[in-house]
């Protein structure tokens, strides 16, 4: 087990609903440190890439990129969620479904903080079903910037996300994937990596 697969195990609360709760130390309150060995991994599996900004989203992947974007030396974009439909001509906008809220969000970064000269690492917490991704894959897309490679903390193996971005080709690094959840034993299977 890797240094975040452990800490899943010891911290982690798996939920009804194929939920996985790690607010104690992932997306609720922060543990730098752990956030620190992550920026290094990152940094170790992505290290041929030229990577010149990070991109997430808002809220609980923000944390996690700004600590990220140190190893990489690189500013950090989130994209904002938004339920206005009243938004400027200088944003890049795209639509996300969210898992966890199970409602429909537009996300937007303004025209300003990306552009084709952009070679991005999307951070992320979570993918489940890819459509936060796909929503900031098509954001890159839209700014004529290029998806360098997209690093997530945790990967829920067993929905489709991660099939689906691979299959698309591009190259998705997950921390920990895990391939099954049990809210009654509390147990957790990781993919060997
Ligand atoms: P997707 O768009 O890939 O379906 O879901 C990704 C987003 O949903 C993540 O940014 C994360 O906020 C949230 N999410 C998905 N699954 C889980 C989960 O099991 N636990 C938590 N805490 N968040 C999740």
């Amino acid at each position: 087990m890797n240094f975040l697969e452990e800490r899943i195990v010891k911290d982690g609360i798996v939920k009804e609903g194929n939920v996985l709760k790690v607010d104690s130390f992932l997306n609720h309150q922060m543990d730098i440190r752990l956030f620190e060995q992550m920026g290094e991994e990152f940094k170790r599996r992505f290290k041929d890439k030229k990577i010149n900004k990070i991109l997430t989203i808002e809220a609980s992947g923000i944390g996690i990129a700004c600590v990220v974007a140190k190893y990489f030396d690189a500013p950090v974009v989130f994209a904002k969620k938004s339920k206005s439909i009243n938004i400027d001509g200088e944003m890049y906008v795209a639509e996300v479904e969210s898992f966890t809220h199970k409602c429909k969000n537009q996300i937007i970064v303004s025209k300003k903080f990306i552009g084709p000269k952009d070679y991005v690492l999307i951070i992320d917490d979570f993918l489940a079903n890819g459509c936060a991704l796909q929503g900031l894959i098509s954001i890159v897309t839209s700014a004529g910037a290029t998806v360098e490679g997209i690093g997530i903390a945790i990967e829920k193996g067993f929905q489709l996300g991660g099939r689906m971005i691979r299959n698309l080709g591009y190259d998705l690094q997950s921390l920990a994937i895990v391939d099954g959840m049990d809210a009654k034993t509390g147990e957790i299977q990781f993919h060997p990596q």
